[in-house]
């Protein structure tokens, strides 16, 4: 195939295109970055750069890149029936077989699932679906969902109301009504003043005086992801989950678990509700369903829920058009039987995921670091002005960006958040991959603090740090 030159394509993709979450000024000074190919856990550019991708495209390539079965299950459905949907009392084998393997993977309570085309509207779905349960359960007053600051849900009117992203908020509102969010249990800028138990603990004393406030019984359900993903990987102190769940039984309030990051393997079990022990009654997924080849999301649904929706319920007045799309079904059934077949949980769990914890930490030695986290195949680091005192630079100094583009060009994707530099790499990477990321993830820390230096920018050095 005959290809525009690159430049042709940068100047193309100004003109044209409207990029998601993007100052669109700055990208027509700057021009993109194209994306060419790419193949296991690496990337590669129009320019011929190759990367090591640390982000798994946006948190979902979790079988890596250049998965022929998958390119071959797309192929042969394309070919059989390309489209149905699933109205009308129709379907198709893609969807239920995907279904009943969904439900035989998940929690033993959840046995439905309903699908959509993306993390977002799945979002969309779990906010009409629990206020629809608790009407037909007769109480048409528990309407409120509670969610948390700095949480991300999607970015469609549902999921950015249930998202707690200021920025976003300030945007093209109102927001849906009946959404309230409370604190976050982000220890390191929020809690450094306490025990990581005693913050954890205080964190969820806030929800419960919300819903004393809102009252009890105006309150369907509590939204959360696990692991708080594009927050900035925000692993919540050990106390936090149990006193949630527990705090949730006590007033009869739906836990729904936001596992479109953390579900499929990410934090080594299946679901990141496992990991917490969690046993949401709904649980949103997306993005690491079809490892990102195709998009497809769905609600995993609990029994208790499930059972007034189909007894009660009559008929559910919601749906896509691409509901169960037979071919993102089939690529979503590929994946998940690879990783079944592959052992690709348990490689996170009991190799990946420990090796990553070992060689991650060590980044904490360096001097910009001031804290270095992770859980499975998920983690973060803190860029700081002065770790002991856990300062961060001055926003306007844009460090985190910094560092990114310096990972870009060094040969490796991490994200910023802030000052927050993320990773969440394919679940097939390898032990010396892992020792290849960190070697990047050090050149790059190294070169962001010589520019830091270049700029006159003071940050506390090692020998400071010793004298601390
Ligand atoms: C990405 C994400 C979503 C939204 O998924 P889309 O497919 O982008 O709509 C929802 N929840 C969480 C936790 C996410 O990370």
């Amino acid at each position: 195939m005959a290809r525009l030159s690159s430049e042709r394509l940068k100047a193309l993709d100004t003109a044209h295109h409207l990029h998601p979450f993007t100052d669109y000024k700055a990208l027509g000074e700057e021009g993109s970055r194209i994306i060419t190919e790419a193949d296991g856990i690496y990337i590669q550019d129009a320019e011929g750069n190759r990367m090591l991708d640390a982000m798994a495209g946006l948190w979902c390539v979790n079988l890596g890149y250049g998965r022929q079965e998958l390119v071959d299950a797309a192929t042969a459905q394309l070919q059989q029936l390309p489209y149905y949907n699933n109205f009308f009392k129709t379907t198709h084998p893609p969807a239920v077989e995907l279904a009943e393997t969904l439900c035989r993977l998940a929690p033993k309570h959840m046995n439905r699932v309903f699908f959509t085309g993306s993390g977002s509207e799945a979002n969309d779905t779990v906010v009409r679906m629990v206020r629809h349960y608790w009407a037909l359960k007769g109480k048409p007053e528990k309407q409120w969902i509670i969610a948390r600051e700095n949480a991300y849900h999607g970015s469609t009117l549902a999921g950015m109301s249930l998202g707690g992203m200021a920025a976003m908020h300030g945007q093209g509102g109102p927001a849906v009504p009946a959404i309230t969010h409370v604190r976050q249990p982000y220890w390191f800028t929020e809690g450094r003043d306490m025990s990581p138990d005693a913050f954890g603990q205080a964190c969820a004393d806030a929800i419960e005086e919300r819903i004393l406030e809102l009252g009890e019984d105006k309150v369907a359900a509590f939204i959360a992801e696990p692991v708080q993903g594009a927050g900035g990987a925000i692993i919540p102190p050990q106390s936090y989950w149990p006193a949630v769940k527990k705090m949730l039984a006590k007033y009869d309030i739906l836990l729904v678990a936001d596992e479109v990051i953390c579900g499929f393997g990410r934090l080594g079990e299946w679901f990141g509700s496992e990991h917490y022990g969690l046993e949401p009654d709904l649980m949103p997924v997306a993005k690491g369903l079809s490892s990102g080849y195709l998009p497809i999301g769905g609600v995993l649904v609990g029994d208790r829920v499930a059972q007034t929706l189909i007894e009660d319920g009559g008929e559910f007045f919601h749906g896509f058009t691409y509901s169960g799309h037979p071919t993102c079904a089939a690529v979503a059934l590929k994946n998940l039987q690879l990783m079944e077949a592959e052992g690709v949980v348990e490689h996170v769990r009991d190799e990946v995921g420990p090796y990553l914890a070992q060689r991650w930490k060590e980044l904490e030695q360096h001097p910009l670091v001031g804290e270095a986290r992770s859980l499975g195949l998920i983690g973060a680091l803190e860029i700081v002005a002065d770790k002991a005192a856990g300062k961060r630079f001055d926003k306007t100094l844009g460090v985190g960006n910094l560092c990114r583009d310096i990972c870009f060009d060094t040969g490796l994707v991490m994200r910023s958040v802030g000052d927050t530099m993320v990773i969440s790499p394919p679940l097939v990477i390898t032990k010396a991959q892992i020792d290849e990321l960190v070697g990047l993830a050090t050149a790059a820390l190294d070169e962001t603090a010589r520019r830091l230096q270049a700029q006159g920018v003071a940050f506390a050095t090692q020998d400071s740090l010793a004298q601390a």
